[in-house]
Formats: structure tokens, sequence, C-alpha cells
């Protein structure tokens, strides 16, 4: 398939209305087009839809500092909010560095080596860990799904309440957007490995705490030991701190190569914000066509490592 057509194919798989152009070039996002819509102009580029006609200046890669991601709920079976305003992030204070997070003490329970557990046990030493206070609210710990030995992992933030009912992280209407995104690059979901950074539901869909965070980020940092990917996907601006140790906004972490257990980390939207927020769907195109090249080794990113 070639590239405008897969983008084309990602689009409508995440209900974006694709604009074509007349010349046979890329399309592009509805959202894309309506932000820009103008009439026809001299120098513009001229795309219809239907009977719509507007025009449209091509718009750079998106890794552009303005682009930020909203609080992100995990329960995206609760009503959408409206959409949230769009910060003007360029007055906001640049990158700084966050207060030092350990990484979890791998030893929660108490006395055991989270680093040398096999997958049979550290799925039993998280479904039992009260290391935190999350254990007493939880229905189930969602300790991860799919292939073991897979190329990409997918991180996200906590599960939300499909999830702690299910067990299983991304299901639910965000989930169906997170394997329509990859289904778009080629992946079934059953070829990823998906897992948050946070195995029980925070109550209230309340963002985790730093610390709550630090003591389950070992049993991530395991999985990622026995997974091995060439890739690690996080999803979403809470999932992205946890895992970088920064507070930089989202917007200005998507299109960088980061590195968590010596594994490249590239960072995108939450689908639940994109649900959300659908003017921002079509970056994450973007965002996957880029995890593709560093996944195969094209693109170093040019990031932190
Ligand atoms: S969130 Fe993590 S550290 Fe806290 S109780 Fe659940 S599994 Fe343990």
């Amino acid at each position: 398939m070639s590239g405008a057509a897969q983008r084309r194919a990602h689009l409508q798989a995440m209900g974006i209305q694709a604009w074509v152009r007349r010349d046979g070039g890329s399309p592009l996002a509805a959202g894309e087009a309506a932000q820009d819509a103008a009439p026809p102009v001299a120098g513009g580029e001229v795309l219809e839809a239907g009977e719509a006609v507007v025009a449209r200046v091509a718009k750079p890669q998106a890794t552009a500092a303005h682009e930020t991601a909203a609080p992100e709920a995990h329960v995206d079976e609760q009503p959408l909010p409206a959409e949230p305003p769009v910060p003007d992030v360029r007055s906001e204070p640049s990158a700084s560095p966050r207060e030092e997070m350990p990484v979890a003490s791998v030893d929660t329970p108490p006395g055991i080596d989270v680093d040398a557990l096999d997958w049979d046990a550290l799925q039993a030493t998280v479904a039992r860990c009260a290391a935190c206070e999350l254990h007493a609210t939880r229905t189930q710990t969602v300790f991860g799904t799919g292939n073991r030995n897979a190329d990409w992992m997918i991180v996200g933030e906590a599960p939300g309440v499909d999830e702690d009912r299910q067990g299983e992280p991304f299901v639910g209407r965000a989930g169906q957007l997170l394997n329509n995104m990859l289904r778009a690059i080629g992946l079934q979901r059953e070829q990823v490995y998906i897992a948050n950074v946070i195995k029980c539901r925070p109550p209230n869909n309340r963002n985790p705490h730093v610390d709550e965070i630090s003591q389950c980020l070992g049993y991530l940092q395991r999985q990622i030991a026995l997974v091995k990917p060439r890739l690690i996907l996080v999803v979403g601006r809470v999932a992205a701190h946890g895992l970088l140790k920064v507070d930089t906004p989202l917007g200005e972490l998507r299109g960088q190569v980061y590195r968590f257990c010596d594994t490249p980390v590239v960072v995108t939207y939450h689908p639940a914000y994109l649900l959300r927020t659908p003017r921002d769907k079509a970056k994450s195109w973007d965002d996957l066509r880029f995890a593709q090249r560093v996944a195969e080794g094209r693109d170093g990113g040019g990031g932190q490592t």
C-alpha cells in the first residue's frame, strides 16, 4: 500500500473524513482542512470533499511545540467532556527535569526480586500486590496482554473502569481506537504487547500519583525486559511523564526518541484524548509512521537517548 493510501486508511479507521486532492496528492484530515478552511486562493492547494472546496497550504511534519495533551481520563465510557481549550504552551515554561523518581524498588511485595521473576511468577506477584493504596479499591489487577515476543510494546497510563472490570488494558472505545491505529500501520492487536505503567485502577479515574507510579514501575520494567521489544510506544502524557521522568508537554515529546531500559521510546497521544479531541487524530499518523521508522532502525529521531 502506498504511503498516501496507508495514511488515508489510518484516517478512515479513526473516523476522519479524508479530503482528497484533485491532483492525487496526500489526503488531508477533515479536521486539518477545517482548521485552515478558506476560499480558494492563488497559490493555495485546492481540495475537495463532496461539494466542499477549500484551500490549504501543506503543514510541515508535526513536531511543533504548540501541541499538548489535555488531561486524559482513562475511563472511556464516561460521558466525554466538552472539547478542552488548547493551552498556548508557547508561554509555558520550557521542559524541565522532574524531581528524580526512583524506579520501583523491585522488592514489592517485600522479599521478592522482581527482576528474577518469569512471566507466571511476575503476573502472580502483581495479582497479590498491595504495595500502594490502589490495591484497596481495585476489582483486579490489569497485568498486560498480547504477544510476549512482540517487536512493539504499547504503554498506557492506568486501568479505567472497563479495564478494571475485564482485567485487560485498552478495552472499550479507547481500546478500539488503539486497535484501529495499530491496524493502519499493519499491526494486529495480538502482535503487540500492551501494558500500563500502573496495574490498578486509581479511584474515580484520578491520575496516578508519582509515588504510585514509582511503586509499580518495576513491574513494567520487568515486562519490558521479558518482551525485549524493538520499540515502546507510550500513549499519553501521564504514561510519558511516569516513564521518562519529565514534565514536558506531550506536544514537545512527540517526534523524539527516548530510551527506557535501553529500548527506544516514542510518544504519541492517548486514544482517549483523541476521542475527545478529534482534530489531533491526524497527528497520530505522523507519530505512528515515525515510530515505524524508529522500530525499523531507519530513524534515530535525533531526540534524547
Ligand atoms: S498499582 Fe502497582 S504497586 Fe500499586 S498495588 Fe497495584 S500492582 Fe501494586
